[in-house]
């Protein structure tokens, strides 16, 4: 360092200097709008430190008008940074802004290579280089400061080749720091206030003390006499995750979701947490509404310090299955700068993320518990997503088991335990389903008729969820209402109807089925000759080759799986089929037209299927003889 004439000194940063302003600039090109952070949040934490000085008693500093001003002299092409806090005294000038911790900094540069855009920014902070990120955007800055001890003022002027001057200078009369960047031409976006509003907005949103912004000239008021109109901070500096949940009104947590995602709609449900020690963190979390099922709306976390932001988007906070979730959280555990592979390894951060697992299923369940009305009106809106997590993750299911609700066909919500104790009677452990109810509606009718309940799962992540629910409880067997329809809705007497199998024959050679299974029970109601039923089992299976095939690998589909035909035998006609060994013309078109009549209630007819169908429906109608009776309900 060497002595100048007007009392200034002068310095070299460090050797080193030379090799990390291009390492600096180099890596963090992608991400030079943080060095606003890197600086304006010094200038907060310089206030923050006052404010616990003097609840130390360490100084009687006046603490009631502490603020961070940002300037923009876009003709000058300056941007200045200025703070009332705990300022500096030449040593700590001298400590702190002359040296850069280096010891490491390059090796962590070198590891991280290979990260791509921004991977840069896990340096700044990790090594103390905040105040260097000011290189990234000016060729030379200007400190001016004043340390609360009452030491003289000092100014550092430091180019970016790491060249400083040091020495007294009472430009800062009062307590504080002025930092003034002297925009480059990589720099010279943020000389625009657009531009500089957002950066500022993106990160200072919530910073804890008022940050003002002033661009160009100042209105004047005198000459059109009025006065000035009252300067607005830009910040919020008491966000809402701060407070606490009991005293925030639904409104509130609207406005602040509107205002931090841009979205207009109000979130579905908002879950606010406030985790204490060991792992002290806050936040808000969002279940962003939709329009329908297709929208994709996209989930969005955002990380805080202490109120600062430190990035968007951040997955590792979450598990993947809750990424549809919006929220802020702020996290004074985590470093101010993380690298996505820190938030990866780090054991905080999975604690995090779990326990924001049992959050959100905790609310589920009190939500449930105390609106059981508004919840039903939002299940359908969630229920994807949350099948979708209990799938995932079985400690989000035991914790959220008791606020998944199962819609039943016809209207209205049951928890699985309440399905179960209305079942007791009928259907003990049986879960009866529909997944199309306008072509399953027959059954439907039937079953709800018998005052069985249908659940509706209608939805591609249903089947993979009724698998997961066998799986969480094994006594209860789910079953599609056409797979068991003739055991659960026949009479207590059995018919003993015995086997026809003159007339199964027919049934295989009509339906071109050589594996179908002719049976015969009494169903309490007359009106259906006969159901057609598919074992749950091989369903599914058939299900899945579908879903397969149609996802293009064009596997032949299997041949009809065992299907089952039951007459009614509590039906005139069936019964009279059932009766014969041997087939007239006109019982082969009864019988035909009769497995067609099952089909089409139970599945879609193939193109063949159907073209056949109405062919015989038309020759059926040509048979109704003149004299025929009218039925009772066409009169
Ligand atoms: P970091 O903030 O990570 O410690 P920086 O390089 O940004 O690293 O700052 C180094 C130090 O310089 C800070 O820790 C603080 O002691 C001091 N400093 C920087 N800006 C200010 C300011 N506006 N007021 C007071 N001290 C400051």
């Amino acid at each position: 360092m060497s002595e100048q004439e007007n009392g200034a000194r002068r310095g070299g940063i460090s050797v080193e200097a030379e090799h990390i302003f291009p390492v600096i600039k180099k890596w963090l090109y992608s991400d030079k709008e943080i060095f606003l952070r890197e600086i304006v949040s010094n200038a907060i934490d310089a206030e923050t430190k006052l404010r616990r000085l003097v609840s130390l008693g360490e100084t009687e500093a006046d603490t009631e008008a502490l603020k961070v001003e940002v300037a923009l002299d876009p003709d000058a092409k300056t941007l200045t940074v200025s703070d009332n806090g705990i300022g500096m005294t030449e040593e700590e000038v001298q400590k702190y802004l002359c040296s850069i911790a280096l010891s490491g900094a390059l090796d962590f540069i070198k590891k991280y290579e290979g990260e791509g855009e921004g991977a840069g920014s896990g340096i700044i902070g990790h090594f103390g280089l905040g105040f260097y990120s000011a290189f990234m955007v000016a060729d030379a800055v200007d400190v001016y400061t004043k340390s609360f001890t009452g030491a003289p003022a000092v100014r550092f002027s430091c180019d970016a080749s790491g060249q400083y001057e040091i020495g007294p200078d009472e430009r800062r009369a009062e307590r504080g720091t002025t930092v003034v960047l002297h925009l480059n031409e990589e720099g010279e976006e943020f000389a625009n206030e657009a531009r500089l509003r957002s950066v500022l907005d993106k990160y200072c949103s919530f910073m804890p003390e008022p940050i003002y912004l002033s661009c160009g000239e100042e209105p004047e008021g005198e000459e059109k006499n009025e006065k000035p109109a009252e300067p607005k901070p830009i910040n919020d500096t008491a966000p809402l995750w701060l407070k606490p949940a009991s005293e925030c009104t639904k409104e509130e947590y609207t406005a602040f979701y509107r205002k931090v995602f841009g979205d207009w709609r109000e979130p579905l449900l908002t879950v606010h947490i406030s985790a204490d020690y060991p792992l002290n963190f806050k936040g808000i979390l969002f279940f962003p509404r939709k329009e329908n099922d297709f929208e994709n709306v996209e989930g969005q976390i955002k990380l805080y310090y202490n109120q600062t932001f430190v990035a968007d988007n951040i997955k590792e906070v979450v598990p993947e299955y809750l990424l549809m979730l919006r929220g802020v959280l702020d996290c004074p555990e985590l470093p101010l700068n993380v690298s996505r592979s820190y938030l990866q390894s780090n054991g905080y951060v999975k604690k995090i993320a779990a326990f924001i697992v049992k959050k959100v299923a905790d609310k589920l369940v009190s939500m449930k518990e105390n609106d059981r009305e508004g919840y039903e009106k939002i299940w359908n809106d969630i229920r994807l997503f949350t099948e979708y997590s209990c799938i995932c993750d079985e400690k989000f299911y035991d914790r959220a088991k008791d606020a998944m609700l199962l819609p039943i066909c016809g209207g209205g919500y049951k928890t699985l335990s309440e399905y179960l104790e209305a079942a007791k009677e009928k259907n003990e452990n049986k879960v009866y389903y529909a997944t199309d109810p306008v072509a399953q509606a027959q059954f439907v009718r039937l079953y709800t008729d018998e005052g069985i309940g249908i659940c509706l799962f209608d939805k591609f992540v249903d089947t993979q969820y009724i698998s997961f629910l066998e799986g969480k409880n094994e006594k209860v067997k789910f079953l599609r209402v056409d797979a068991d329809a003739a055991g659960a809705l026949k009479t207590e007497e059995t018919a003993d109807a015995g086997k026809n199998e003159a007339l199964e024959k027919l049934f295989r050679e009509l339906s071109h089925n050589e594996k179908l299974t002719l049976a015969a029970e009494r169903l309490r109601s007359a009106e259906v000759p006969a159901i057609l039923s598919l074992p749950e089992e091989s369903r599914r299976f058939d299900d899945m080759m579908k879903f397969y095939a149609a996802a293009g690998s064009g596997a032949a589909m299997p041949a009809t799986a065992a299907e089952t035909l039951t007459l009614n035998l509590s039906n005139e006609t069936a019964a009279a089929l059932f009766a014969k060994e041997t087939f007239t013309g006109r019982d082969r078109l009864l019988a035909k037209h009769l497995y067609a009549l099952a089909a089409l209630s139970q599945r879609k007819l193939s193109a063949d299927e159907l073209q056949a169908f109405l062919s015989d429906s038309y020759r059926l109608l040509t048979m109704i003889p003149e004299n025929a009776n009218e039925p009772e309900e066409t009169k």
